[in-house]
């Protein structure tokens, strides 16, 4: 849940909630102020009063008399009359006596329903009792403020509801107080880990990982800022390994250039002062200068492709080109080599133009290096296979050899910078060909897989896409 709607949320619950408190805590506390009798406590009152006159042997004053005095002694407020069936007054808490006639009665009760709201008028109810065979009367009567609704309406008339009210609502304000308050602090509480975490972010240390399932912003933030501490941490492991890769890359480099120089060194002095016995080892030695000039000349060439790379892929730009025609070129350089090497070659690629938007040095540059990995790594298996296929979306090209092939373990990291699976021991390479692929390739918003069974087949595939997102092939 969005943090807006939260709050939309929390406001509404508040609102109900704290209006609920109100009437509860204004009931109670109204009825803790208010003591005064209701119609139910009247009734309770009158029938346990006839139930105790109902077992009186006669219903004289004498037996009466003590017995209301006691129920009035408890209800001072309450005014007892009983009444013979004549209308004769047999008791009274007021000492009245004399004789009700019908109009009088009738009098007490007319209006008895509004007297409850507090007027003036005393409140009277009548109870009867059968005793042999006549009927005697119970009344009862209380002023209108004796009764509980009369005393709410005596306290909103007279301001004395602030005291009974003002608790309900000092509670149910603090409702939303305490909600928000709540909904604040854990907020606030989410977003000062976040901060610390954020803080403890550096290349020494490991991440903290946080644990917010929550779908609001906070949550979304949190998430986001543990797969950047992930991918921070990871990329400090390769930043770390890419160093040390490329501390071994400069020693093994001083020592690849070294060991020819100081033979070329040797080789030129010896020619330089006429000490070599006849032609022959003048012409060898020749021979090992020129070899030795190249191998480093190569070396050197490969570490201009590295610097020059970065700024090929800056500037990336895809023209329309006819692939086929292009990988067609390329092997017959590749044939050339090969003349008269022990080598099979096997190339399928389609006869029509297959044309897809590129940046064609690139492109061959990639291309390349895989012939290249796979005619110097792969030579064991005397094998050479190329291949275009193209798809409905997508152009796939093969190279295919039957060498040693790449190990499992190695053939996850063998596309890094600088990584060779030989660990850097000599050979004619910096370990970033496949780097080069990769790199050109993902500019191209393709992919390269590969797949090895030694001596079987080794397979490195690229995937090119037809159509490059900004570059439109309209022909
Ligand atoms: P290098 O410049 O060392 O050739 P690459 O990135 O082109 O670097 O290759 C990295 C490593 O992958 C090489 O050192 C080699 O051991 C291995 N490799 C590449 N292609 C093949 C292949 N076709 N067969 C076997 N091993 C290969």
């Amino acid at each position: 849940m969005k943090n807006r709607t939260k709050l939309w949320v929390i406001m509404l619950i508040s609102a109900v909630s704290s209006l609920v408190l109100f009437i509860l805590l204004s009931i109670v506390v109204g009825s803790i102020w208010a003591k005064g009798y209701n119609l139910e406590k009247l009734n309770s009152i009158s029938r346990e009063t006839l139930n105790l006159i109902e077992q009186q042997s006669a219903l004289d004053a004498n037996n009466i008399h003590p017995l209301l005095d006691s129920v009035h002694s408890r209800n001072p407020d309450l005014r007892l009359e009983w009444i013979a069936p004549d209308g004769t007054v047999i008791y009274d808490t007021l000492g009245e006596t004399g004789r009700y006639d019908f109009k009088q009665l009738v009098d007490r009760m007319v209006n008895m329903p509004n007297n409850l709201w507090g007027t003036d008028e005393p409140v009277s109810l009548v109870y009867s009792l059968d005793q042999y065979g006549q009927s005697y009367y119970l009344l009862l009567s209380l002023p209108s403020e004796a009764m509980q609704e009369g005393q709410y309406f005596f306290y909103a008339r007279t301001n004395k509801v602030i005291y009974t009210l003002i608790l309900p609502f000092l509670l149910s304000a603090l409702v939303p107080y305490l909600l928000s308050l709540w909904f604040f602090s854990s907020i606030n509480r989410r977003i000062g880990k976040l901060n610390k975490a954020l803080n403890h972010v550096n290349f020494q240390s490991d991440v903290i990982v946080l644990d917010d399932k929550s779908k609001d912003e906070i949550g979304q933030l949190t998430r986001h800022y543990n797969e950047m501490a992930h991918r921070i941490h990871s990329q400090t492991g390769q930043i770390k390994q890419f160093d040390n890769r490329r501390k071994l890359l400069l020693s093994n480099l001083s020592h690849d250039l070294r060991t020819p120089l100081t033979l070329i060194l040797g080789y030129a002095e010896t020619i330089r002062a006429g000490a070599y016995k006849d032609e022959d080892e003048l012409q060898s030695g020749a021979k090992i200068i020129l070899q030795r000039s190249r191998y480093m000349d190569n070396l050197l060439d490969q570490l201009l492709d590295i610097s020059r790379q970065d700024e090929d892929l800056l500037e990336l730009r895809f023209t329309l080109h006819n692939l086929s025609d292009m990988m067609r070129q390329i092997v017959a350089d590749y044939l050339l080599i090969l003349d008269g090497q022990d080598f099979t070659v096997e190339v399928d690629i389609p006869d029509r133009d297959v044309k897809i938007a590129l940046n064609a040095p690139l492109i061959e540059r990639a291309f390349r290096n895989l012939l290249d990995n796979a005619i110097r790594y792969g030579s064991e298996g005397h094998f050479l296979g190329i291949g275009l296929t193209e798809e409905e979306e997508e152009v796939y090209i093969t190279i295919k050899d039957r060498g040693r092939g790449i190990a499992p373990e190695d053939q996850g990291r063998i596309f890094e910078r600088f990584y060779r699976v030989d660990g850097g021991r000599r050979s004619d390479g910096f370990g970033f060909g496949l780097s080069i692929v990769r790199e050109i390739v993902e500019s191209h918003h393709g992919s390269v897989q590969l797949s090895s069974t030694p001596y079987r087949e080794t397979l490195f595939q690229v995937s090119l896409p037809k159509k490059q997102s900004g570059y439109r092939n309209d022909d």
